[in-house]
């Protein structure tokens, strides 16, 4: 008869009684399976590590070129950075609401990490390689996955760094053919758009594309400027801060002369197909802070 350990007990890596337990911050484990983890980790082979935690590969996705990563680490990585990657989303969804936490993979469009191939739409989940490690690294692979169970929702106050849900789009109407004709382009009518979940820290958004002109410099929200063309046209979308605050990011520009990043530009194409020709919209997660 199997006896019932209670969970305080049982050892994080093999899931039994513990034994000559040590503490770590995820959970108690067998002194015995530390150190088995510790020759796992010497004869790990460098394919099975994450190019972008440089841990072992957990709950893995694939990309179209083939390439494995973290999920966690390839959501973070599209919705982190401008202007390749991205998060694919309703044209009619408010960035505050449920898309603070997106799990659905078929919307990622993001360059391949590892070769930079623009995979598009193509991430897919990797449940055999999972499997995979868990047989090759059984107890590297329970320390992940008690890791991920135990993992902290994000540090807020870390040094003051925020995060600002940001979502760059279209909208799309054809109009219809004058009477009578078949022939020659459609017009479309089009409206891009910025939406963010926080509107205090914006001084404006500025849009810029072939044929406008000048620059759309709009301060007020809603954050949009409409036209019409024959075709998609890529349209420059920059998102810049009030005077106090910087973009923490990579992707981030110096705005005017004072040498803080304060704008984040995007190349938006125009979309003139998906949602039924409604159009089309993506979605960043972006982190800023206050100018100290
Ligand atoms: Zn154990
Ligand atoms: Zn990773
Ligand atoms: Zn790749």
């Amino acid at each position: 008869m199997e006896e019932l350990i209670p969970e305080d007990d049982c050892c994080t890596l093999c899931h039994l009684l513990l034994f000559d337990p040590i503490k770590t911050n995820w959970g108690q484990v067998c002194k015995f399976c530390q150190l088995g983890k510790n020759d796992e980790m010497k004869a790990m082979h460098k394919d099975d590590l994450c190019t972008l935690c440089h841990q072992l590969l957990y709950d893995t996705i694939k990309t179209r070129c083939g390439h494995v990563l973290c999920k966690s680490c390839m959501v973070d990585y599209a919705m982190g950075s401008l202007p390749n990657a991205m998060y694919a989303v309703h044209v009619d969804a408010n960035p505050s609401d449920q898309l603070q936490s997106p799990g659905n993979l078929k919307y990622l469009v993001a360059p391949c990490p590892v070769c930079d191939n623009n995979n598009g739409e193509g991430v897919v989940p990797s449940p055999e390689k999972c499997t995979e490690l868990r047989n090759k690294y059984p107890i590297t692979y329970a320390e992940r996955e008690a890791k991920a169970a135990h993992a902290e929702p994000e540090p807020g106050g870390d040094e003051g760094v925020q995060t600002i849900t940001l979502c760059i789009g279209n909208t799309h109407q054809a109009r219809p053919r004058p009477e009578g004709s078949t022939k020659g382009d459609r017009l479309h009518d089009w409206v891009v758009f910025a939406k963010v979940s926080r509107n205090d820290i914006i001084l404006g958004v500025r849009f810029s594309y072939r044929g406008s002109g000048s620059e759309n410099f709009v301060m007020e929200k809603p954050y949009k400027i409409a036209d019409y063309a024959k075709r998609p046209l890529p349209v420059k979308v920059s998102v810049i801060l009030k005077s106090r605050y910087i973009w923490v990011s990579e992707h981030a520009d110096n705005y005017s002369r004072d040498g803080d990043k304060r704008q984040v530009k995007a190349d938006w194409k125009l979309d003139f197909e998906s949602h039924n020709g409604k159009g089309a919209m993506g979605l960043w997660r972006l982190k800023f802070k206050r100018r100290v």
